[in-house]
């Protein structure tokens, strides 16, 4: 029986709680998920301060700490190209067949649909709150990331050292100047 598959691409830098929900959504309405990790070349800087690889794990856990069946989900990092119009077949070239792209992201729901994909756009769950920058920005500030984002994340990142490496990257770019 074919399975309907469903993908999102997000740079998860890092996971938070806005993406968890938005995954919940979709796998009530999809058979399988796809999870893009975007930008996978993209570490060790302010905006992007977490490897592919990193990100990968930390997905992981945060859907373990859900109990969402691993057979049910492909994590899978992708770099950016400089082509934006052969971007879409970049991405089915690293990935399950995908019959539904879930994207808030405008240039996402814009390059797909003019591939002929269906492109849902999920609700906005705390966007105030819940986005990567809020989270990198109260991690510089020392305030609470922590109820942001999943305990798994929150305990990836200490493991990795990602709070010193966030502040050391942002003394590093100050210093420059
Ligand atoms: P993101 O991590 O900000 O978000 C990922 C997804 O989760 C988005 O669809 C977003 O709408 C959703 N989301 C985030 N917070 C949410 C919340 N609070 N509630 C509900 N949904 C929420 O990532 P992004 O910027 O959308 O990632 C797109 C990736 O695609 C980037 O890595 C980008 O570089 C890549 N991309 C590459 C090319 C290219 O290589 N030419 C072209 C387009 C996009």
């Amino acid at each position: 029986m074919h399975k309907v598959r469903g993908i999102l691409i997000g740079r998860m830098q890092p996971v938070h709680n806005g993406h968890m929900e938005v995954i919940k959504q979709i796998l009530s309405e999809v058979d399988e998920i796809v999870i893009g990790i975007g930008s996978a070349q993209l570490s060790h800087e302010l905006k992007d301060p977490f490897t592919a690889g990193e990100r990968v794990l930390m997905m992981n856990q945060a859907l373990a700490e859900i109990d969402v069946d691993p057979s049910k989900y492909y994590i899978i990092p992708m770099q950016d190209i400089n082509f934006n119009a052969i971007w879409p077949s970049h991405v089915k070239m690293l990935t399950p067949p995908f019959d539904i792209v879930y994207s808030g992201n405008p240039l996402v729901k814009q390059l797909f649909e003019e591939e002929g994909y269906e492109v849902r756009q999920p609700p906005l769950y705390d966007r105030v709150h819940l986005s990567g920058t809020e989270v990198r920005r109260r991690i510089l500030n020392d305030e609470n990331w922590e109820e942001l984002v999943p305990n798994a994340t929150v305990e990836l990142i200490e493991e990795i050292k990602g709070v010193e490496r966030i502040r050391n990257l942002s003394v590093k770019e100050v210093s420059d100047i």
